[in-house]
């Protein structure tokens, strides 16, 4: 952390407001205000992504959990990571290897400063003793936003955007994203550690979107 982000932290501890609204407010043990937390949809359950062996979620995406998670992506605010990091709760049934962060392409890294993904990610590590590993699996195109596009026209844009490590062989892992729209990225990052000899593969996220225009899969 930068000494002035250090400072300003001091000065302005961003944990006294609300995490999603941004509030000064008194907060549940999650960080949302009285507000944000009635309006707060907690994930209960969702079909499992193709090529993957399990999934979870905290959030439903709607506007609370929303504007957390664009805070996270957009506005620097790394200290969100680690809340909802905490709120993510794996399987006792899931045996896992490593952790292993949904990859953004290095110029995305460069303009944006961190992963928002490997944050998470890393965070989840800590708490639970998972390792984390970001050298399984790189992003090596970087893709076009997927936003606009339609689920077919999401895998086109995905198809060979990642490649797996052969370390992978025989591993059990778990990929971390923060939002689940389609499961497209999900599916191929899937996909691609399966190809390279993985023998599971989870999946959690902290938000699902629910619809889609693109479809889910
Ligand atoms: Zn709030």
């Amino acid at each position: 952390m930068k000494l002035i982000e250090k400072v300003l932290d001091a000065i302005f501890p961003p944990d006294v407001t609300c995490l999603s609204c941004g509030r000064e407010a008194v907060l549940n043990q999650t960080g949302l205000c009285r507000d944000c937390e009635v309006g707060v949809e907690r994930f209960v359950s969702a079909p499992i992504i193709e090529k993957t062996d399990g999934y979870t979620a905290v959030y439903i995406y709607n506007d609370v959990s929303g504007r957390m998670v664009k805070k996270l992506k957009y506005n620097n605010a790394k200290y969100i990571a680690k809340r909802l990091a905490d709120q993510i709760e794996l399987p006792d049934e899931w045996k896992i290897d490593a952790a292993v962060p949904v990859p953004l392409h290095k110029r995305r890294v460069f303009k944006r400063g961190y992963n928002q993904s490997e944050l998470i990610a890393k965070h989840l590590c800590r708490r639970t003793g998972i390792k984390l590993d970001t050298k399984l699996l790189k992003r090596t195109v970087d893709t076009k936003q997927q936003a606009r596009l339609s689920l077919a026209g999401r895998m086109r844009n995905l198809k060979g955007a990642f490649k797996a490590s052969p370390e992978c062989a025989g591993k059990k892992l778990l990929l971390i994203d923060d939002v689940r729209t389609s499961g497209a990225t999900i599916r191929e990052c899937a996909s691609e550690l399966k190809n390279a000899g993985c023998v599971k593969v989870y999946a959690a996220t902290v938000c699902l979107v629910k619809e889609d225009k693109g479809g889910s899969v």
